[in-house]
């Protein structure tokens, strides 16, 4: 008996599981990055991928105008202790007034207006005192006051998304700002997915005893629609080797990701592991994680495999934990590690040493500290606690028992910066 094994009749560390890290890296390693693109309209952009870094090519803004409704002035006309002009004209957002000022001369000016060349500030409306044509105002100016200058905000030439960036409402606001209609985008992978079990039956039917809704098939369209893939819902299939070899060989021919829940653990009706080897190749089924221990990754022909656990706590976490990064990877998404807090946690929560634990929490500030508490019932099946929580507490592998008032790490949902 190794050392390992030893450990593991104590600490209930499964030795032939994979730590965590180890096996998002045997993902990675085993995606490659799709190299197809698309030209689509930025309106149908949102949430994909820039497959070429994107130059402006205009300076934005692209004239000089003004930041205030006011007047525009250059300080030399003005004598000492008078700051008194002469109204001249106006200058209004797509109208402009093309004069250059004169001696003693100004110009009514609009947030957005193109101002003269030779004005170099503006003063606004609001500290102005007017009598008929005549303007007067206080003597503290500031050259360039109130004047968006030729390229402040972008310059013709610059890079404005990168290659890798997931498009978003900022973007395209800019892509629009630069007058483009279109953008290449990377294409998007085909994710198929069904459900494994013979208790399953859809919505709308009539429950008999020992049957349940096939509640994962909606999980996984709710994640993978936020997500930039095409998505095949592939239904559900019973527990029965022959007809899920059947059905993964189906979904490889017309997917770059097959996911399935359930049957994939050691009980009398779980097929998956099996089917996979005959049907393509395992590349592990067992991670040291809590919820989410059976999960099968593989390859079918040239779709990645993704057996995750029939709980659909795991399902959600498994899911969150080593699909994301695939998909990322394919998409080769520029991605930044995900954003970690640390948090003082209300209660005591238990753990067994030798594998990662993600608890379902509610993060919360009260005066500036950072307080979690667990939702509830923790158990894999319990989908009321995911959906009260608003974060994981992701417990280390080496990690046993947590006290009321220790430090934990949380991971805020919706997050990823
Ligand atoms: P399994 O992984 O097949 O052993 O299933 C583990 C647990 O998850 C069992 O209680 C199943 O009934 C449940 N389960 C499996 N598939 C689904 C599904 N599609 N929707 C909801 N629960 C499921
Ligand atoms: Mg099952």
């Amino acid at each position: 008996m190794n050392k390992n094994t030893k450990n593991s009749c104590i600490n209930d560390f499964d030795p032939s599981a994979l730590d965590e890290i180890t096996a998002v890296s045997r993902i990675l390693k085993s995606i490659t990055t799709m190299k197809d693109t698309e030209t689509i309209n930025i309106k149908d952009a949102l949430g994909r991928i820039v497959s070429k870094n994107i130059k402006s090519s205009i300076n934005i803004p692209s004239f000089r105008n003004s930041a205030m409704d006011g007047y525009a002035i250059n300080i030399k006309n003005l004598k000492q202790n008078k700051y008194v002009l002469n109204e001249q004209g106006i200058s209004l957002a797509g109208q402009p007034y093309y004069k250059k000022l004169k001696n003693k001369e100004t110009v009514k000016v609009m947030t957005g207006a193109v101002i003269p060349d030779n004005a170099d500030a503006i003063i606004m409306k609001e500290m102005v005192d007017k009598k008929g044509n005549i303007i007067s105002f206080p003597d503290c100016i500031q050259k360039d006051q109130n004047i968006r200058n030729i390229g402040e905000d972008i310059k013709k030439g610059d890079k404005v998304l990168t290659k890798g960036r997931q498009i978003n409402y900022v973007d395209l606001a800019i892509l629009s700002s630069l007058g483009m209609s279109k953008i290449d985008v990377l294409k998007k992978p085909i994710v198929s997915f069904f459900s494994t079990g013979d208790e399953l039956i859809s919505v709308n039917k009539k429950l008999k005893k020992g049957q349940i809704y096939d509640s994962n098939r909606y999980l996984l369209f709710g994640l993978l629609s936020e997500l930039p893939v095409e998505i095949k819902d592939m239904g559900v299939a019973r527990d029965n080797e022959r007809i899920l070899i059947k059905k993964l060989k189906e979904c490889s021919g017309l997917s770059d990701i097959i996911i399935t829940t359930g049957g994939v653990s050691v009980g009398d009706a779980d097929y998956i592991k099996s089917a996979l080897k005959k049907a393509g190749k395992v590349n592990f089924w067992k991670i040291a994680i809590k919820p989410g221990r059976p999960l099968a990754f593989g390859k079918i022909k040239n779709a990645s495999f993704f057996g995750l656990p029939g709980n659909p706590v795991s399902a959600a976490v498994t899911f969150q934990i080593f699909i994301i990064p695939a998909i990322k990877k394919m998409l080769n998404m520029l991605t930044s590690s995900k954003l970690a807090v640390n948090a003082i946690v209300k209660s005591t929560l238990s753990k067994k040493k030798g594998r990662v634990e993600y608890k379902r929490g509610l993060l919360e500030q009260k005066n500036g500290i950072n307080i979690v508490n667990t939702t509830g019932l923790q158990g894999s099946n319990i989908l009321s606690s995911l959906s009260k929580a608003n974060c994981y507490i992701r417990l280390d592998s080496k990690t046993e028992k947590i006290k009321k008032g220790d430090t934990v790490e949380v991971l805020p949902f919706n997050i990823d910066l």
